[in-house]
């Protein structure tokens, strides 16, 4: 039996990629913004119809430690418990203070009235994910943030081409940061970028990825490297060139589980399994298939069929993240709708690479229900 993971990363034909390395050999340039790196960041511009400049960084991680930087962001960050473990610890790497608040129990983004309540004198930024590429209520961010003079940053690791309200949702807030790895929806093996609006902030975005260079011995400031290579470029042309035939196969995919979900089907109210709530006005990307049982032992159970069956879901995300808080050495404290939505949701394989066959197989688990 085939093994179907939750995720598999998009390879293009590698002769596509040799071509790409044949330019990179005639060319010996390496890194340093190099020609595929800058022919990538207008690319990714174009695609995300953005006036603002894309900088490419080496990883998702380092993306959102320089926008915390460039924004001089030091003290108390707010932030949504249901994400990444990067979420929450590039903060703190950055020696910022982290406080959670709880999220929307039906799209499982941040509650801008949550965030509200935690807001104190010493907060200066919020930190808010589009969790698999839904998006926060980003007006209601946006109003609390300009109320209370506050930066607002995206973790927009899961929301590669997200359209809200017509225009693409990194538009919003001051800064925002896509991930570029590998099993992302679309990666450059290792990597991200990150845009912001304001000019100020993307010039030094611009240079903290390159050491602070301006010019060959001069210096803008202090910056470290997050340089993305050629190599890696090369990887995101190359999947760019496939990137309509990769959305089409993981929405086919979507579909079928859609209608393979018991919420779907029946009038029933108390659906053994249901979808979460697509925030109105947002285009979808199909970067995951997050389904919720209604209890943690009811999820526990059906891993142990899918995996019987040769199908390895993903706990995404488990646990909440405010109960790391002894790892990251914080006070703790209880967030009920996270902990309630972490304890019993589950990612299901979505990959371009899964078959008819493959779908086919996760669907009659599904119908179990
Ligand atoms: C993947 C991910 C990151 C980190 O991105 P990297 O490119 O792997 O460093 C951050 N936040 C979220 C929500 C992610 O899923």
């Amino acid at each position: 039996m085939k093994r179907i993971n939750v995720t598999e990363p998009f390879l293009p034909p590698f002769e596509e990629y040799v071509d790409y390395m044949k330019g990179i050999w005639e060319r010996n340039w390496l890194t340093n913004q190099g020609p595929l790196v800058q022919e990538l960041e207008q690319k990714l511009q174009a695609y995300h119809g953005l006036t603002m400049p894309v900088h490419c960084v080496a990883n998702g991680s380092l993306g959102l430690q320089i926008a915390l930087k460039a924004l001089g962001i030091k003290g108390e960050v707010i932030t949504t418990p249901f994400s990444y473990v990067a979420t929450t610890a590039c903060p703190i790497w950055e020696g910022c203070t982290v406080k959670f608040a709880d999220i929307e129990p039906d799209t499982l983004t941040i509650d801008p009235k949550a965030v509200e309540a935690t807001i104190t004198s010493q907060t200066e930024a919020i930190l808010a994910t589009h969790v698999f590429g839904n998006p926060c209520d980003c007006e209601a961010l946006e109003a609390i943030t300009n109320k209370h003079g506050l930066a607002l940053i995206f973790d927009a690791a899961h929301a590669f081409g997200v359209t809200f309200n017509g225009k693409s949702v990194l538009g919003y807030g001051d800064a925002s940061m896509v991930s570029l790895h590998a099993t992302k929806l679309f990666h450059t093996v290792e990597g991200g970028f990150i845009v912001s609006k304001d000019a100020a902030v993307s010039e030094k975005m611009e240079w903290m990825r390159r050491f602070g260079h301006k010019g060959q011995d001069e210096f803008h400031g202090v910056g470290m490297n997050a340089k993305l290579s050629e190599f890696h470029a090369a990887m995101g042309l190359c999947n760019l060139n496939h990137i309509d035939e990769i959305l089409e196969k993981r929405k086919v995919i979507c579909d079928a589980y859609d209608k393979a979900l018991p919420s779907h089907q029946s009038s029933a109210i108390n659906y053994q399994l249901s979808s979460i709530v697509y925030r109105k006005g947002a285009s979808r990307n199909y970067a995951y298939y997050p389904v919720l049982f209604q209890s943690e032992s009811e999820l526990l159970d059906a891993i142990v069929r899918f995996e019987a069956n040769g199908i390895y879901p993903s706990r995404y995300f488990y646990p909440s993240l405010n109960r790391l808080t002894k790892s990251f050495k914080m006070q703790s404290r209880e967030l009920a709708l996270s902990e309630n939505v972490a304890s019993r949701i589950l990612c299901l394989p979505l990959a371009a690479s899964i078959d008819d066959v493959g779908v086919e197989r996760v669907v009659r688990q599904l119908k179990r229900y």
